[in-house]
């Protein structure tokens, strides 16, 4: 028999199914979480409502390591900067209502400012949510997102940029989320990744594909299998150094989109059990 228990699946992975089909259809699968995207929750993107959310959650037996997304701290101003902080505490709150364990921090990037100056401002941003996230009892988990993502979306791109952080910052509810697709080349990666478990900071763990011939930047990952990343070496890595988190299946991909999703979680399911 396979062992699902560290299995979670990113709602966006699904991203035709609203919040109930999620919850439904994972529950009949046997999949024990489930990370929330904020679209299926906040009205103004198409979602049900933080009260409704939390309600359907809170009903189901789906255990919630994250809420994703907050982050993108870095702005041109003053305001701006204080507009990201208010929102990542506000992301903070809602992931408290949830039960999730963490918020996942995409931390942004500027066109234009340069990647220093932007990756000062974003710790300095972590650094005035870390102890609202503190009191909520919430982790804030950097994820470093592949140096493609460098202009607009993410001024932190390895491993060592988000430990300089979380080293900075001393804070026990400040980490990393670790995404196989942005970090597998990385020469330092499994340094990194020893470091992180031995600080505490490895607080989240995200697993899917590079494929060789990738067509579009955000919506053409692969699925574990798909592509040329070593997934069960890091896994196998990850659960070596002691890391309890789960494995968390995070895929944009208009193909698999497309597909019939019941089809499509059962070859989730099936990936995931040639892992496991
Ligand atoms: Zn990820």
């Amino acid at each position: 028999m396979t062992d699902f228990s560290k299995l979670a699946i990113h709602t966006f992975t699904h991203k035709p199914w609203n919040l109930e089909d999620c919850i439904r259809h994972f529950e009949n699968a046997g999949v024990p979480a489930m990370s929330l995207w904020r679209n299926l929750v906040d009205p103004a993107e198409g979602g049900i409502g933080l009260n409704e959310a939390v309600k359907r959650v809170k009903n189901s037996s789906l255990s919630i390591p994250a809420l994703v997304r907050g982050g993108f701290f870095p702005g041109k101003t003053e305001d701006t900067r204080q507009e990201a902080i208010d929102l990542n505490r506000q992301y903070v709150d809602e992931a408290q209502a949830l039960g999730a364990d963490m918020v996942v921090l995409v931390v942004g990037a500027v066109p234009g400012m340069p990647l220093s100056e932007a990756r000062k401002q974003v710790q300095d941003g972590i650094a005035a949510v870390a102890d609202h996230a503190e009191q909520a009892g919430v982790q804030l988990a950097i994820e470093p997102l592949h140096p493609m993502y460098a202009g607009d979306k993410s001024c932190i791109n390895r491993m060592q940029e988000a430990r300089e952080i979380c080293e900075a910052l001393q804070h026990p509810m400040v980490g990393i989320a670790a995404d196989v697709y942005h970090i597998w080349w990385d020469p330092e990666v499994e340094n990194e990744l020893r470091l992180s478990a031995e600080q505490n900071t490895l607080f989240g763990f995200h697993i899917c594909d590079w494929r060789l011939n990738t067509r579009h930047m955000l919506r053409d990952r692969g699925l574990m299998g798909d592509g040329c990343i070593d997934v069960k070496g890091f896994m196998d890595l990850v659960e070596s150094l002691g890391f309890q988190g789960y494995h968390e299946v995070e895929v944009f991909s208009e193909e698999y989109w497309g597909w019939d999703q019941n089809q499509y979680l059962n070859l989730i399911l099936e990936r995931y059990q040639a892992l496991v």
